[in-house]
């Protein structure tokens, strides 16, 4: 039987992974999508998630590649306001390279995700846990970890409450897209006395920028969807830039600011980790980096109760470290993300104002 199953192949899936396999453990990891996909998402690594990554070998490649230190140029209604040093010792990345590092360690150790496995009723007894798949097949290991992202099934289908409030009114549209003839040497911030701004970051590796804005809205203040015509007319509004023509877009998105954490995160043999158990804003950049910081722990804790015979109090130890990590991780975050909310009405602020 399989040690342990993993349901989600995102950063904390697949960190997770990797740490069970380097410690000898056999997993599986099951994937609803039909595979990897391409988009900047989370964009920053910690120090504290490199160090992690590294210790699993998958680091080096991505060091390679990062940036560091990029530069934020802040404008304020079209000008130029000031240039700041984004500071700490993390590196700029896009989301999808973290997991094809992750993948490759992976395959490494002799692991390849499986796609189009969709679970969609999980169960559990004495001797372990049996996952159901969408396509009929069942599959049986000694542990299961939910690291299935905010929306999460295994959460759902284990009936743990995901508390706390989805704020209603903020929101932002993001996405992947190109912007010839625009500086690639800074994090560009266009914000405006009307409200709303404009953030085009460029993504390492790629010749693309991450796009985050605030949104159009129809007359009767619905958020229209995102697409490349309306963030054409967002930058036109907000960073006023004439000859800038957007282009191909990879990855178009909405995001809405909601700060809530699951009640428990161990119901016997089936654990939640990563977005599963906790989301909150992005001020900061710690979605991706608490969810591998999860990993770890969770990886921690499965190998030492494969191992031993302290089962019970090993396990224990993941939830004890880690649901009081959600805690601060919700507090620190809902108070950079009002920072940062604050600190744009003032020319020369950007999103300085949530990091540190
Ligand atoms: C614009 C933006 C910027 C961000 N910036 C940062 C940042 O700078 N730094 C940072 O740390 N974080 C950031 N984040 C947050 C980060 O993207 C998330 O926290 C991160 O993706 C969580 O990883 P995860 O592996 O827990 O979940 P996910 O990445 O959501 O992965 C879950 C996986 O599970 C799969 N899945 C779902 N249901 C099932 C099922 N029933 N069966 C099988 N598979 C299933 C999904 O397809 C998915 O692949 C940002 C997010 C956004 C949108």
């Amino acid at each position: 039987m399989t040690d342990v199953l993993i349901v989600g192949s995102g950063p904390t899936g697949l960190t997770l992974a990797c740490e069970l396999a380097s410690g000898g453990a056999t997993v599986r990891v099951l994937e609803a999508r039909s595979g990897p996909h391409r988009e900047s998402r989370g964009k920053g690594l910690t120090p504290d998630s490199l160090k992690v990554l590294a210790g699993l070998g998958a680091a080096e490649g991505l060091e390679a590649i990062g940036t560091r230190g990029v530069v934020l140029r802040k404008y304020f209604d079209g000008a130029h306001v000031n240039d700041t040093p984004s500071g700490g010792e993390g590196i700029l990345i896009g989301q999808w390279q973290v997991e094809e590092a992750l993948r490759r360690r992976l395959a490494d150790l002799g692991v390849t995700v499986e796609y189009e496995a969709r679970v969609t009723e999980i169960t559990q007894d004495g001797a372990g846990v049996t996952a159901s798949l969408a396509d009929g097949r069942s599959v049986r290991a000694g542990y299961a970890a939910g690291c299935d992202g905010g929306h999460s099934s295994v959460r759902r289908l284990l009936g743990i409450p995901f508390e706390g409030r989805t704020e209603q009114t903020e929101t932002m549209v993001l996405g992947d897209v190109r912007a010839p003839g625009l500086s690639r040497a800074y994090w560009h911030q266009w914000f405006t006395s009307e409200g709303g701004g404009i953030l085009l970051c460029p993504m390492p590796g790629t010749d693309s920028f991450q796009l985050q804005a605030s949104p159009e809205l129809s007359e009767n203040g619905e958020v229209l969807p995102p697409s490349l015509e309306s963030f054409q007319r967002l930058f036109d509004r907000h960073a006023r830039v004439p000859g800038i023509r957007l282009a191909d877009p990879t990855w178009l998105s909405a995001w809405r600011v909601n700060i809530r954490m699951a009640g428990r995160i161990r119901e016997g043999r089936i654990f939640l980790a990563g977005d599963a158990a906790h989301v909150h804003p992005i001020a900061g950049g710690l979605g991706m980096n608490t969810g591998i910081q999860d990993a770890a722990a969770l990886g921690r804790a499965l190998l030492g109760a494969l191992a031993g015979p302290a089962t019970e109090g090993v396990l224990d130890a993941y939830e004890a470290e880690r649901l009081p990590a959600a805690a601060r991780v919700l507090a620190d975050t809902a108070a950079r993300h009002e920072r940062v909310r604050v600190a744009i009405r003032e020319p020369g602020r950007g999103t300085e104002a949530g990091m540190g």
